[in-house]
């Protein structure tokens, strides 16, 4: 390899060894980035001749990143650190790449790792950071309240260097996007911990809140990571037994991203929710990710209508006609019908008029913590239920 790369280089550049299969190359005459993306291409066509002229049977890639040093021409370690970045990167990028380092991605990464590690923390310690707010989901008709999704949120301390602590008083809080921190959950196999925490939190809290209003309903998310790699048929029977909560009270929100591949493990799982008779629930219907074909595999109990797809019904005609043959069409096969997103009574009032089941959004509440919900939403219910009888 070192041969090739050898053959490669121009005068003045020099070529280093740094670990095992990992070179070096420096060039200080001032030749530039695009230079370097050359040079790169030189060097993959030497090993590519080399390869064929010896008959050489593998897959031989060769990854490589590229670093601008002018500016940061004394900081032998932070480059050394950078190019670790980069050369990973380019490996991420499918390997027999190249990638030219960028400080935000740099950063990014920094940033991603930083939360990793705060995540992983967290669930060594009691899951302490983690909160769960629930977003309740309303009867459409009668404005009443029937469930709880809950959704995750990950709390950390406010950056340190931001608004100096010396002064001894407690950090603030600062609250990071489950779009934010779920992808690494799944990435590092941590969401399966939280994943089967939230749903014992979420089913206790459910169970307490139907001390005061009986029938309520919690619904909860699960990943594909979970699906695949847990028994969640198992975990969500075990949970329900333990807290004494029915299976009808309890839902379970899935989309079909992820499953193509592990499909009848997919399907197995969703039958066998349905025949423990806990309400299987296709979510973001009418994004990329779930589609007509489902609710023929798979037969939900209930479907969600994506904020995506609500917003555009609410802004263009086609849309809006699709939406109204959706829901005639759930109707007609049986099936029950939300639509999230709603957030003004100007939209609630034309989305009442397609004769949705039930409809989520920030026109009832945004997601709060469990004290906050029964406080606001629970009451309330006992006391209009009071009412009616
Ligand atoms: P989702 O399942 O589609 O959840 C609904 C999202 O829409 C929530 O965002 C909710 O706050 C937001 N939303 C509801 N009503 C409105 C509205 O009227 N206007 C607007 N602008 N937004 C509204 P959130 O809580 O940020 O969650 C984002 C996504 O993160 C969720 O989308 C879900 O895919 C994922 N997620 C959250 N919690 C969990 C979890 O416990 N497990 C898994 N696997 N995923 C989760
Ligand atoms: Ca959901
Ligand atoms: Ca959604």
């Amino acid at each position: 390899t070192a041969n090739c790369i050898q053959r490669a280089m121009e005068p003045g550049q020099k070529l280093f060894r740094l670990v095992s299969d990992q070179f070096i190359i420096t060039d200080l005459t001032g030749r530039s980035v695009s230079d370097a993306r050359l040079l790169y291409n030189r060097i993959r066509y030497e090993i590519a001749c080399w390869i064929e002229a010896h008959q050489y049977q593998t897959v031989f890639t060769i990854s490589a990143g590229i670093i601008d040093t002018k500016d940061r021409m004394n900081d032998y370690d932070q480059i050394l650190k950078f190019l670790e970045f980069a050369l990973n990167e380019a490996k991420l990028e499918g390997k027999n790449e190249c990638y030219l380092f960028q400080k935000e991605d740099y950063h990014a990464w920094v940033h991603r790792q930083k939360l990793r590690k705060q995540l992983l923390h967290a669930v060594n310690n009691g899951f302490c950071g983690f909160e769960i707010y629930y977003q309740p989901i309303m009867h459409t008709r009668e404005h009443s309240l029937v469930s709880a999704e809950a959704l995750m949120r990950f709390f950390v301390p406010a950056d340190p260097d931001a608004d100096g602590d010396e002064t001894g008083v407690a950090r603030e809080l600062v609250m990071i996007s489950p779009a934010e921190f779920i992808p690494i959950l799944e990435e590092s196999g941590l969401i399966i911990p939280v994943g089967r925490w939230l749903v014992r939190t979420a089913a206790g809290v459910c169970k307490e809140w139907q001390k005061e209003h009986p029938g309520m309903r919690v619904q909860v998310n699960l990943s594909y990571v979970q699906v695949a790699k847990t028994d969640v048929l198992r975990d969500v029977r075990e949970v329900l037994n333990e807290i004494g909560l029915s299976p009808e009270c309890l839902g379970v929100e899935l989309t079909e991203s992820g499953y193509l591949d592990s499909n009848t493990h997919f399907k197995k799982l969703w039958d066998g929710l349905k025949k423990n008779g806990v309400l299987v629930i296709l979510d973001d219907f009418g994004t990329g990710y779930s589609n007509l074909h489902c609710l023929g595999d798979l037969r939900p109990n209930y479907i969600k209508i994506d904020r995506s797809f609500t917003l555009k019904a609410l802004n263009n005609q086609y849309e809006h006609d699709l939406m109204t043959q959706i829901i005639t069409m759930t109707h007609k096969l049986g099936l029950t019908l939300c639509v999230e997103g709603i957030e003004t009574e100007s939209e609630f009032k034309k989305i009442s008029e397609l004769d949705p089941d039930y409809i989520q959004g920030f026109l009832f509440s945004r997601p709060q913590p469990a004290e906050e919900f029964y406080e606001n939403l629970i009451g309330p219910a006992v006391a209009a239920a009071h009412l009616t009888a």
